[in-house]
């Protein structure tokens, strides 16, 4: 594999790399994250104030910019627009803008832990709203999220769960796999299993083609005691109004 100038891939969650990273060479396994090489310093965009220490724990998949920006001219050749015609002039780059904070988007710190003398407290986060890209048609649908879920000793921050719902968010997704992967982020960081999320998402791809109706997706995984006993599950889904 030819490793890019001054990228280096390193292995993570068995995702295949965009073709980019590896310069067309298939590599499974490869992906997603990177850490300067040859002393240049990541674009600010990228770093967002991080040290490369704090950046092996961000996930951070790059984008190609300057093929988003040929992308984007093409497409609106493809959709039959004239690309240089006053309205459209500076579209590719607004697109291809759009396309890296969307990818780029770093959550910041997720695992802020506190030691917690009470637990077998139910703890309920509800409210959040994240906005995603459905994977089956690059189409954005937006998900209310609720999580639960009852500390063993370590409680989370508060805004860390807002944090991990928008680093899922921001990836192409399905609705089902975002709840299932901010669950499984939520019990790896407190280390409980007991983790409850619902999702409650609109999906545009639903209500702008196909069927063109207005509805709502309700998705759900419960862990641990929320599986087990409809007691906690029952009292988690009063305290979200569910
Ligand atoms: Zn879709």
């Amino acid at each position: 594999m030819t490793v890019p100038i001054d990228q280096h891939y390193i292995s993570m969650n068995g995702h295949t790399p965009p073709e980019h990273a590896t310069n067309g060479h298939s590599a499974p396994g490869m992906n997603q994250l990177y850490i300067g090489m040859n002393g240049h310093t990541p674009p600010e965009h990228a770093t967002n104030g991080h040290s490369a220490l704090e950046m092996l724990s961000v996930i951070s998949q790059r984008v190609n910019y300057p093929k988003l920006l040929q992308l984007g001219r093409e497409l609106l050749l493809a959709l039959g627009e004239d690309p240089d015609r006053e309205g459209l002039r500076d579209t590719p780059r607004r697109w291809a803008d759009a396309w890296r904070e969307f990818i780029e988007y770093d959550p910041g710190t997720l695992d802020t832990c506190f030691d917690s003398a009470s637990v077998d407290q139910m703890v309920t986060i509800s409210g959040i709203r994240v906005s995603s890209l459905c994977e089956h048609h690059l189409m954005p649908f937006t998900c209310e999220v609720a999580i639960g879920y009852i500390a063993q000793g370590k409680v989370l921050g508060l805004s860390k769960f807002a944090r991990i719902a928008h680093k899922f968010a921001h990836r192409l997704q399905l609705q089902e796999q975002l709840g299932q992967q901010i669950a499984d982020e939520v019990c790896r960081i407190t280390g409980t299993e007991n983790v409850a999320v619902v999702l409650k998402g609109e999906h545009l791809c639903m209500s702008a083609r196909g069927i063109r109706t207005h509805g709502t997706m309700t998705s759900s995984v419960m862990h641990g005691i929320f599986r087990t006993e409809s007691e906690a599950r029952m009292e988690f889904l009063r305290f979200i109004g569910s």
